[in-house]
């Protein structure tokens, strides 16, 4: 492929391993994010509707404050770091060099097309990468936007996008990178993953899951409903860290359901659809697959729907089936299942039946229920008391475990990530004891004792 050789002299030159240059270009990116602001936004609206407090919110200030923080960052991270060194080695100083992978491929799902297509760029960039980048097919306008913005940033050499759909992403999958990063479902996950390991290339995979919520006897129930309605609808529940389902102990179920119905109408008022402050589904296919999922279920609320935009309400299901559609998978859309348990037994009877999902969430005063929940269960991350926040801090990482997905994100996380740790030791040369050469005349007991001199 032309554009992956040209990227690939480029990084040859040496040119992006300067800080100065990495600094350079994410300034420029930096401006013209804020020069086309308005832009993302009508973009993102055209694609799902999405409302532009969200997309200010969760896209384009989301990514700028990305690009700042590493700005700030970046001399610092960039710089060797020296370790402790070993007796065993003396006289000696050790270092981590952080080291460009080289040519990274991105490829970026729709439900955030324009955070999650630039904020794994920042990564790439501020740790001396030249990148390609895929955006999704199934959002076109930004997609677009996202190519006007990269090509007049950066030239083609140094970062690209690739518009285009499945058989474009796999036409670069079948090209050999020196990183891939990936964010999408985990059915493509382990497509992308098959590719890269004929190379032997190394991955992110960035996934999807079932994320349960739980809601103990001693929640603060208003407080929980609201953050719970507000992680779930928030881009129409097309958030990969939105409560998939939620477990309610049965003493608090109802006062839980009536808190949520409130929650609703108080953010979207009594008819949704005319709210300029909720999305939409992003097509039709996945509307129709969360329409099917409904069939059979008791509905608590919601469930309205308009098939000339793929409006679909916000929906609260009763106690779903749990051989049903809506427990099968991720549902990834406004639907939320209340599940109600008894003993503490039942949840993890629940929990086990999915893989492990990218986030969790537990309501409750109990502080050790809370770290019970979080040491027994294995996830990505998650919050207790409130949902979906725990991406706002660049301090944390971002990332999957098991099915939900390989690898982590964010801040100084996305500069290591796309960085490989080179491990230097610089040895003095006027002290070498012969210990360690042949013939090897050291009685056996001392080197039994070498292993205190690491
Ligand atoms: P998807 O896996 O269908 O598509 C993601 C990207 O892969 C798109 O660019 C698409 O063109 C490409 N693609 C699709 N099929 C492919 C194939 N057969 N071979 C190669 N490439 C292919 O995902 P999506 O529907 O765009 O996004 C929704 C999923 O992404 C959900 O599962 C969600 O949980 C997950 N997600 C995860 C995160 C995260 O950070 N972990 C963030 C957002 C979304």
């Amino acid at each position: 492929m032309e554009l992956l050789k040209k990227q690939r002299d480029f990084f040859a030159t040496g040119k992006t391993k300067e800080v100065s240059f990495r600094k350079k270009a994410l300034k420029r990116l930096q401006k013209e994010i804020i020069l086309k602001e308005d832009a993302i936004c009508d973009a993102i609206y055209t694609d799902f509707k999405k409302p532009r407090f969200e997309t200010l919110a969760t896209e384009t200030q989301f990514v700028l404050a990305d690009i700042k923080h590493t700005l700030k960052k970046i001399n610092y991270w960039a710089q060797p770091e020296r370790v402790s060194s070993t007796l065993m080695n003396w006289p000696s100083s050790d270092y981590i060099y952080n080291e460009p992978y080289g040519t990274v491929l991105i490829i970026a799902p729709w439900n955030y097309p324009f955070q999650l297509a630039i904020a794994p760029i920042i990564g790439a960039i501020s740790a001396g990468n030249t990148a390609i980048i895929k955006p999704s097919e199934l959002t076109p306008n930004t997609s677009k936007i996202v190519a006007e913005i990269i090509k007049k940033v950066f030239g083609p050499e140094y970062v690209s996008v690739v518009e285009g759909g499945v058989e474009i992403a796999q036409q670069l999958l079948s090209e050999k990178w020196d990183y891939i990063f990936f964010t999408g479902s985990t059915r493509v996950g382990q497509i992308v993953y098959e590719s890269a390991a004929k190379h032997l290339t190394p991955v992110t995979l960035e996934l999807g899951g079932k994320n349960p919520c739980i809601v103990d006897e001693t929640a603060a129930i208003e407080i929980a409903a609201k953050r719970i309605a507000w992680g779930k609808f928030l881009n129409a529940g097309q958030t990969c860290i939105a409560t998939d389902y939620i477990l309610v102990h049965n003493s608090v179920k109802e006062k839980l359901v009536d808190a949520l119905k409130e929650s609703i109408t108080s953010f979207y008022g009594e008819n949704v659809e005319n709210s300029t402050d909720y999305a939409r589904t992003v097509n039709k296919k996945h509307y129709s697959g969360l329409k099917e999922m409904l069939k059979g279920e008791e509905i608590l609320f919601g469930g309205q729907y308009n098939d000339a935009d793929n409006y679909l309400a916000p929906t609260l299901v009763n106690e779903p089936k749990m051989d049903g559609k809506l427990m099968e998978g991720e549902i990834f859309g406004p639907i939320l299942p209340i599940i109600s348990y008894g003993k503490e037994a039942d949840i993890d009877r629940h929990i086990k039946n999915h893989g492990k999902p990218l986030a969790t969430y537990v309501f409750s005063k109990r502080k050790s229920f809370q770290k019970n929940i979080i040491n027994k269960y294995s996830f990505g991350g998650g919050a207790i008391n409130d949902t979906v926040i725990q991406i706002t801090n660049k301090n944390l990482p971002f990332g999957g475990v098991g099915g939900s997905g390989i690898g982590a994100y964010h801040g100084k996380t996305s500069f290591e990530l796309f960085s490989h740790q080179k491990a230097i030791i610089k040895k003095g040369t006027w002290f070498d004891p012969p210990l360690r050469y042949p013939p090897y005349n050291l009685p056996m007991r001392f080197v039994k004792m070498v292993k205190n001199l690491f």
